[in-house]
């Protein structure tokens, strides 16, 4: 990876916003990659790091996560590029209101025509354009309207497929792990795509005199999520980020002849839930220690 230099970093913070300075340090979140397949309905047609997935039906396709406002453009090609149509898809999913992976949804919608739905926690960071998050209400994007509100076990189906919108808050109050069965090799695999697991750099999880939360119940809140991760049958680990599920490795490993049975990783899944709970932990106990 590049390192800019401080005159670059410089430039970078008095002529970007915070969203846009983000991006550009983290390459690998605009960086295009050929878009493949994972399962015989499911594929990736995301960046190297930022996570989108275009679930194929013969009613028309579901897209999970619109990513950074200039996205739209990639992700297309990335449909295209596999044979399908843009303008099939008919419902767009994300799997958390962080601008990483929603700010690019007007655009998705206006291009598309698709159906926004939304976890209830998340609508109104949404429908404000990022301006309700409880961390980064400085990170600003298109607002847009959800046409469907979601509850903890909605299930969003289209053509025969089913996928179940399972709440896991705490990174934001509506993030979102998707789960489907998808047939790989003739057998249904149970897919996760984990919405996140992670407690950002300044979120507090603890009240302090003067120093509240960052939302009331946050630190509850991950420990729901950390439950319901290790409740759900896993056969193939996806996220939000391919970082979340080591995806360049195992995609080197694919392209090497091990084929689409890389993203069968049920161990890897529970130990990366494993791991990110103690790091979760770790910095509840940090934080409560006074630190
Ligand atoms: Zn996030």
């Amino acid at each position: 990876m590049i390192t800019p230099s401080l005159k670059t970093w410089i430039a970078l913070v008095l002529l970007l916003p915070a969203a846009s300075m983000l991006a550009a340090a983290n390459p690998n979140w605009t960086t295009p990659i050929a878009p493949f397949q994972i399962a015989d309905n499911l594929y990736y047609v995301g960046s190297k790091d930022l996570a989108s997935y275009l679930v194929v039906t013969p009613k028309g396709d579901i897209l999970i996560n619109s990513s950074l406002e200039g996205s739209p453009p990639l992700i297309r090609k990335s449909v295209e590029q596999l044979g399908f149509h843009f303008a099939d898809i008919k419902i767009l999913l994300i799997s958390h209101a962080h601008f990483d992976h929603d700010a690019g949804s007007a655009e998705i919608k206006r291009l598309t025509g698709a159906k926004y739905m939304v976890m209830d926690g998340d609508v109104p960071v949404v429908e404000s354009g990022g301006a309700q998050d409880f961390h980064y209400p400085q990170d600003l994007y298109p607002a847009v309207k959800v046409d469907r509100v979601l509850r903890d076990g909605d299930q969003v189906r289209l053509g025969g497929v089913a996928l179940v919108a399972h709440k896991t808050p705490g990174h934001t109050r509506g993030c979102t792990t998707w789960t489907m069965r998808a047939p790989i090799g003739g057998h249904l695999r149970d897919v996760v795509m984990v919405g996140s697991w992670n407690v950002n750099p300044g979120f507090r999880l603890v009240d302090k005199p003067g120093k509240p939360a960052s939302y009331p119940g946050i630190a509850t809140d991950y420990e729901h999520t950390f439950v319901v991760l290790k409740g759900l049958p896993c056969d193939v680990f996806l996220g939000a980020h391919g970082e979340y599920f080591d995806m360049l490795a195992k995609l080197e490993r694919a392209k090497a002849g091990a084929g689409e049975s890389v993203w069968i990783d049920p161990e890897g899944y529970r130990a990366a839930v494993a791991e990110r709970q103690q790091a979760f932990e770790a910095e509840l106990k940090r934080q409560q220690g006074g630190a």
